[in-house]
């Protein structure tokens, strides 16, 4: 049995997966920021699960992490993960120090990807891109059903391709990035509220005819659509799969999406013969794609193929 971590910035979602890859365990715990807290946390999801299904954590063949910030998945070591309130920390090792099983660390957005890919994936489905809306926006790419990181590990950054010369200045230094768009932290800015879902509290107004929630939620839906627009016309792949916190508003996102898209086509012939609006779909919300993927990062017997 292999187990799967995903640790966000408030909650971390792990699962134990069989042979076959199916989930036969999950759980979930509150994430406590800083490094010494997030390696605990890690180990304690370990723990929990070793009890849950009872056996011991060296029981279990492998430990993958998905982990928001700049991964090393060769070393396990975890910079820059702002979110998690540290800048370094060598979780790989710590990790496997702790609960005697090797341990392979991955971005999160990656292992989603791959997750997205064994859970979506059909015998014909060959590549797919994870379309992360969070607080920022990302993707992952899995081509030929393997994970594809790049040369420096950028591969998918496109939150940071800037779209528009008189926008916002983004975290990157650049000037009106997608990500500045189309992204948790782009509604937040054009639209405050105290509301506890921001992204819900948009679409509920812009239903009721608030004029400049409209705008804003056009805007990303627009935005998101482009995005989609760019993986497709990058790398061609099978599928965009949205993910993230965004996509938990469900069918309204992707409507809207689908129907910019179907708009960009009546003028376009070539992007009508992509067909781009049937290759958009919402990652299923039943458990965490990046702790399942995280559960199958480096391992190439079951990366080839759906399962
Ligand atoms: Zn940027």
């Amino acid at each position: 049995m292999r187990v799967g971590v995903d640790i966000g910035g408030t909650k971390t979602d792990a699962v134990a997966i069989d042979r076959g890859g199916r989930v036969v365990r999950q759980l979930r715990l509150p994430t406590d920021l800083g490094a010494a807290a997030v390696l605990e946390t890690a180990v304690q999801a370990v723990m929990q699960l070793a009890a849950l299904v009872g056996i011991e954590t060296v029981e279990f063949e492998s430990v993958g992490v998905g982990i928001p910030g700049a991964v090393d998945s060769e070393t396990g070591r975890v910079s820059h993960a702002v979110n998690l309130g540290f800048d370094g920390l060598e979780l790989g090792t710590e990790l496997a120090g702790r609960v005697g099983v090797s341990v392979r660390v991955e971005n999160d957005v990656n292992a989603a990807a791959l997750g997205a890919f064994h859970l979506l994936g059909t015998p014909g489905t060959r590549s797919m891109a994870y379309l992360n809306l969070g607080t920022g926006l990302a993707a992952g790419l899995v081509l030929n059903g393997r994970l594809w990181r790049g040369s420096r590990g950028t591969a998918g950054e496109i939150g940071h391709i800037p779209v528009d010369p008189n926008g916002p200045i983004c975290s990157c230094g650049q000037r009106g990035c997608l990500e500045m768009m189309a992204s948790g932290s782009a509604v937040a800015r054009q639209w405050p509220t105290d509301a506890e879902y921001p992204v819900l509290a948009l679409f509920g107004a812009a239903e009721n005819g608030d004029p400049l929630a409209l705008a804003v939620r056009q805007r990303l839906v627009e935005n998101v659509a482009s995005a989609v627009r760019v993986l497709i016309l990058t790398v061609d792949v099978d599928t965009v799969v949205i993910g993230g916190g965004i996509s938990s508003l469900g069918e309204p996102l992707l409507r809207g999406v689908r129907e910019a898209l179907e708009g960009w086509a009546l003028s376009s012939p070539f992007l009508a013969s992509l067909e781009l609006p049937d290759r958009v779909q919402l990652v299923p919300q039943r458990f965490s794609a990046a702790a399942l993927g995280a559960a199958l990062v480096g391992d190439t017997a079951t990366t080839s193929g759906a399962l």
